[in-house]
């Protein structure tokens, strides 16, 4: 059964081969330069969270002479496009489309293979235009990536999915590669925001309402503690809840000044998915990382919201020394989602609710044991654990047992002798290469009886 067939295509530079190493890894070496095919089609064996196929990447025309090029990759191009199940089309988000890429879309809009834009190099913020000018080629809606730090995988795994699963019996074991499960994976999102006092919470709270229904609204149903917020945001329900802090300050103004811990927690057990907002004139202090702790440490989504961009000053130092603060005080989960709000503008406000949805499917997804294993194989073999005392620590296999949070088992001989930096290690790898970047991912040792 030979291997379904996805080309890559783009202009040179905008990270083709970088891709194409990161989906054909280690088996790189393996990559044949087939007799009869042109030498410049690089072809290897890919996988993608389990998804097998075969790989043509139409890298090697960069040495050719810039003006030639269009011609010249688009006979090759057309080639490699031709004879694919499905291509992936990569544009370089930080320089927006280019005329060549306008052009290269042209003819892939006349081809009958399908293709799946790709707006590459968008880790930060430099690729935010980029990707919004991607849309502009025509093909649908583009999947922001980064082929250099792996950001996107489950969204490519997800867009090349349906044209990849072949109904063969080989094959339904990707059908269960990613299933949502708990209670009601589908229903409303229960969010909470949390945050220091004036981080701006009411404020973008009635914002997203649309209305001040928080402050204004029937007092019937409000309970002591708490009140929930059901609204439609396109088409899709989301559920917030409002602590009595909130409540409170929104009627006695400013007697309240601070957020009790005993809020906070309590919108944290109410919740999936908890955005921490903080103040763009402020920066994130002690208390914060205080909170998100809490947070992760419950086991729940967190995204980190900055409020008040609007009056922000020096945007993008704000933005770095945040992320380093984050990544440095909180080492147990790096790669937290970070965005930009303003609650007063109404700016950035979309794209958290957006990323909420989004941080809430891979909080609840499953991976197979299958892809889980071939994943851990890899890993063990690219840095093997140690042996304390001489004795090899021999790891087994590991599984999931639990999502929202994703929880792992891991199996082996002394495992009670592993180091907690290699549990780390795992962990991370797993948060890096299985798509849960941001997420609390838990891990127990367990040796076999
Ligand atoms: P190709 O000519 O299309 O095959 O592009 P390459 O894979 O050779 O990449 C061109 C340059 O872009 C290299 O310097 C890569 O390191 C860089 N690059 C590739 N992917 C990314 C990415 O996701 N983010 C950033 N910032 N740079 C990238
Ligand atoms: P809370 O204590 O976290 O609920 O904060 P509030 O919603 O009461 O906001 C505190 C102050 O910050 C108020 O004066 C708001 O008008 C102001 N504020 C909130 N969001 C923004 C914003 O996005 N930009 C600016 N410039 N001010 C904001």
């Amino acid at each position: 059964m030979p291997l379904p067939i996805v080309a890559i295509v783009g202009r040179p530079n905008v990270g083709k081969s970088t891709l194409f190493n990161r989906l054909v890894g280690k088996r790189l070496a393996l990559v044949d330069d087939m007799p009869g095919v042109t030498r410049d089609r690089r072809e290897g064996d890919a996988t993608l969270l389990g998804l097998e196929f075969r790989i043509v990447d139409t890298a090697g025309f960069e040495d050719e002479d810039p003006d030639t090029l269009p011609g010249r990759m688009r006979a090759q191009s057309e080639a490699a496009v031709g004879d694919a199940d499905v291509a992936l089309f990569l544009i370089d988000a930080r320089a927006g489309v280019m005329p060549l890429d306008q052009s290269i879309a042209r003819w892939l809009r006349q081809s009958d293979t399908p293709v799946i834009p790709i707006a590459n190099k968008a880790e930060g913020k430099a690729g935010e235009s980029g990707i919004i000018d991607a849309y502009s080629l025509g093909l649908g809606d583009p999947i922001p990536f980064s082929a250099e730090h792996g950001e996107g995988l489950v969204d490519l795994f997800e867009a090349l999915r349906p044209y990849l699963e072949r109904e063969d019996e080989d094959g339904p074991e990707e059908d269960d590669e990613i299933l949502l499960e708990g209670d009601e994976p589908d229903g409303p999102l229960k969010l909470a925001i949390v945050g220091r006092p004036n981080a701006g919470k009411s404020t973008l709270i009635n914002r997203m309402l649309g209305e001040d229904r928080l402050i204004t609204g029937p007092e019937a149903g409000i309970t002591r503690d708490s009140i929930a917020v059901e609204w439609m945001w396109k088409d899709r329900p989301v559920r917030l809840i409002d602590t009595a802090g909130l409540r409170r300050k929104a009627k006695v103004e400013d007697k309240l000044e601070k957020l009790s811990a005993a809020d906070t927690q309590r919108s944290i057990d109410f919740a999936e998915v908890v955005v921490l907002l903080l103040d763009a004139t402020r920066g994130l202090e002690a208390q914060d990382l205080r909170i998100a702790g809490q947070v992760l440490e419950e086991g729940r989504a967190l995204i980190i919201a900055i409020n008040k961009w609007d009056v922000a000053e020096n945007p993008p130092s704000l933005f770095q020394g945040v992320r380093g603060a984050l990544d440095e005080g909180l080492a147990q989960v790096k790669g937290l989602p970070v965005l930009t709000v303003s609650a007063e503008t109404g700016r950035g406000i979309d794209q958290l609710i957006e990323a909420s949805f989004k941080i809430r499917d891979e909080w609840s997804k499953r991976i197979s044991t299958g892809q889980l294993n071939r994943w851990f194989e890899k890993a063990i073999e690219a840095n093997p654990p140690p042996a304390p005392g001489g004795k090899r620590i021999k790891l087994r296999y590991l599984t999931q047992a639990r999502t929202r949070p994703p929880s792992f088992i891991l199996f082996g001989t002394r495992v009670d002798q592993l180091p907690e930096s290699y549990r780390r290690y795992l962990i991370n790898g797993i948060r890096r290469d299985l798509g849960f970047a941001g997420v609390p991912v838990r891990m127990t040792l367990r040796a076999p009886k």
